[in-house]
């Protein structure tokens, strides 16, 4: 089986569409985990919305699609922000708003089958399960914390938007690997240590890379490969010039910052 794990779509479907469109010719369609930030900063809110509802998504909640609902203030976050996120909150239906407050922040997910979460293969977060929706997981601190409460053999986060993965083992100094996730890198998971992947961001990359990433696994050869795929930016920058979202927000999209 292949399952596609997304993050940070943040409302851009044309960098959606570019994912899902590869994950389908890679076979990766057993399963479509999202680890939250489907609304937020981009154009297109409602739409990917749907997009992931129609495909059977399984989502966690992140930040922003809290405060798109005003279940948070925006007082935490930076003014294009919060900007973007009143914008959101215009933008959605009803049906969209409760779909999204519905979602939890943390859940469990095993390829092919409902697993108990104290059997399940992998824990979904969007931040970090110290502080599910807000922290970072960018540092060797929080990724022992968040390490210390991982349950399962395999943890998928996002929010930081840059491809990454830990791996435990006492031979690290800290206690546990740290790198960045190239295009086209492949990692082998083994249960006997713990592993936390970040696909990196489907709507708004910060790696210096501005092309949309996702990470698919393959349960027969228990492997995690990241992916980058080029998609029609100028499509999703003129969507937010038409809907006058922060000028920032749209330029940051050509650069991955
Ligand atoms: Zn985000």
């Amino acid at each position: 089986m292949r399952i596609a794990i997304i993050s940070d779509v943040h409302a851009n479907l044309a960098a959606l569409e570019a994912v899902l469109r590869h994950a389908e010719a890679q076979g990766a369609t057993d399963g479509l985990w999202c680890l939250g930030d489907t609304v937020g900063y981009g154009p297109q809110p409602s739409e990917c919305i749907s997009r992931l509802r129609d495909a059977g998504a399984k989502l966690v909640a992140g930040n922003h699609d809290r405060a798109a609902t005003g279940k948070i203030g925006t007082e935490e976050f930076n003014p294009d922000a919060a900007k973007a996120a009143l914008w959101t909150r215009d933008q959605i239906t009803e049906d969209d708003a409760a779909y999204l407050d519905a979602l939890p922040e943390v859940t469990h997910a095993t390829p092919g089958r409902e697993a108990p979460p104290a059997e399940a293969e992998f824990t979904l977060v969007h931040g970090s399960l110290r502080w599910p929706i807000w922290e970072y997981l960018s540092t060797y601190e929080a990724a022992t914390a968040h390490l210390e409460r991982q349950r399962t053999p395999f943890s998928l986060v996002g929010h930081t938007h840059m491809p990454m993965l830990v791996r435990e083992g006492e031979e690290y100094p800290q206690g546990c690997e740290m790198y960045h996730l190239e295009d086209g890198a492949r990692a082998q998971l083994d249960r006997q240590r713990r592993v936390v992947i970040n696909p990196g961001s489907v709507g708004q990359p910060r790696d210096g890379d501005p092309r949309a990433a996702y990470a698919a696994y393959d349960t027969e050869s228990g492997t995690v490969s990241l992916h980058r795929l080029e998609y029609d930016i100028p499509a999703t920058q003129k969507l937010m010039e038409a809907a006058a979202l922060p000028r920032w927000l749209i330029n940051r999209l050509a650069v991955g910052r």
